[in-house]
């Protein structure tokens, strides 16, 4: 077990995107101590919906797009190797995704194309015999069956087992306040509960990154965007198919569960939830899903997503501070884009060489 005096790294933010890249440390060796303010797990990778794709994949750059298809390719692996030591199923699932009313047909066969993704264009009935539950006003959809999901809370528990069976430290309830450093080079984090001190820092804070990299004289253009989400509990099978409508969606869970969302809402840090928004969801989901209009709204959620102008993500090293890194920005992709993230940063981190064009993530781009 790492003691708090003795990591080699420490990560600040223990979402999905800090707990994948302490993962991807300490299988190389690296003895890391993750640094929460709050409990691990419980900001926008809890919040989110889990599915392993962009929306509407082909609206994003190429820089989305290799990370997404770099991880999408190993998150069943990855959900296998936690599942048994954690005893924790993350639910990976292939359930493929149904995007109804697209008129960005060519644009999508030309991005399935070159990425070597299966898409296929559906007429209305095809659809509507795929996912009888729906409802569709469309003239026909477009169908990624190779599109899996995975259920995130769980996903976040199973990698917390398996980090501090790998011997990870957990230092929760412990703010990172402000970052120190000598001579071009990190030496220490301030935290609410002591300075702890490494030759290595991630800042992984999510929404809340660019806080605190605003002293080291480098400002990263993330900022807090808020989602807001409706889980329903339906009978199991009511829906099979994550299904997309009109930039919302619904995702079936194994259990029944059926997860609809999201707002894009610019409110700053505020994650409260509206009965707007629940109105506005609740719409949507019955109109999507008329038997919805039947079934119990279990919970409503806000979570803050780290927003990046087009969602590229930062990672890499600041240019101006050795020894100090950032994981951040993945917007409304970072599940999906967690684990080529975590690759990139440890590539870069212990110096190995990449697959991958660092310089489109780089902080200075
Ligand atoms: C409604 C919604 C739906 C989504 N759906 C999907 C989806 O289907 N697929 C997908 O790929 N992505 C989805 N996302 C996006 C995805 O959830 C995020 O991009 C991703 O979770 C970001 O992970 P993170 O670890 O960077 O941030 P977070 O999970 O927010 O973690 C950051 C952590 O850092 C901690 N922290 C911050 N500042 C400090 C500090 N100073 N000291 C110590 N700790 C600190 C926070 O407490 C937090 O735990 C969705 C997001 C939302 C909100």
């Amino acid at each position: 077990m790492v003691s708090k005096a003795t990591a080699d790294c420490l990560i600040v933010g223990g979402g999905l995107i800090g707990m994948l890249s302490a993962y991807e440390l300490v299988q190389a060796g690296v003895r890391v101590a993750i640094l929460e303010r709050g409990r691990t797990g419980q900001e926008s990778s809890w919040a989110g919906g889990g599915i392993l794709s962009p929306l509407y994949p082909w609206r994003y750059p190429d820089a989305v797009s290799a990370l997404a298809h770099w991880g999408q390719a190993r998150y069943q692996a990855l959900a296998g190797s936690l599942h048994e030591p954690s005893g924790i199923d993350p639910e990976w699932q292939q359930s493929g995704l149904l995007m109804l009313n697209t008129a960005e047909q060519q644009e999508a066969v030309a991005w399935a194309e070159r990425y070597g993704a299966v898409l296929e264009v559906l007429s209305a009935e095809a659809a509507a015999r795929c996912e009888p539950a729906m409802q569709s006003d469309s003239g026909g959809a477009l169908w990624m069956p190779e599109v899996a999901q995975i259920r995130n809370p769980r996903l976040l528990s199973a990698l917390r087992v398996a980090l501090e069976q790998q011997g990870a430290v957990f230092e929760e309830q412990t703010e990172a306040l402000a970052l120190q450093h000598r001579h071009g080079r990190i030496t220490a984090v301030e935290t609410s509960k002591g300075v702890r001190h490494a030759g290595k820092v991630v800042i992984a804070g999510g929404a809340w990154s660019g806080q605190l990299l605003g002293d080291t004289r480098l400002s990263i253009a993330v900022e807090p965007v808020r989602g807001q989400m409706l889980l329903y509990k339906a009978a199991p099978g009511l829906l099979k198919r994550v299904v997309l409508a009109k930039g919302h969606y619904a995702i079936p869970r194994r259990d029944g569960h059926i997860l609809v969302g999201s707002t894009v809402e610019y409110a700053g840090f505020d994650k409260s939830t509206t009965v707007d928004a629940a109105t506005a969801l609740r719409r949507i989901a019955e109109q999507l899903v008329p038997a919805l209009a039947g079934v119990a709204v279990v919970r409503h959620w806000a979570g803050l997503r780290p927003g990046s102008a087009e969602g590229i993500p930062y990672i890499g090293e600041h240019p101006e501070i050795a020894g100090l890194y950032v994981n951040t920005g993945h917007f409304r992709n970072g599940v999906v884009l967690a684990l080529a993230s975590a690759k990139l940063l440890g590539d870069l981190l212990l110096e190995r060489t990449t697959d991958f064009d660092a310089t489109l993530y780089a902080i200075e781009r």
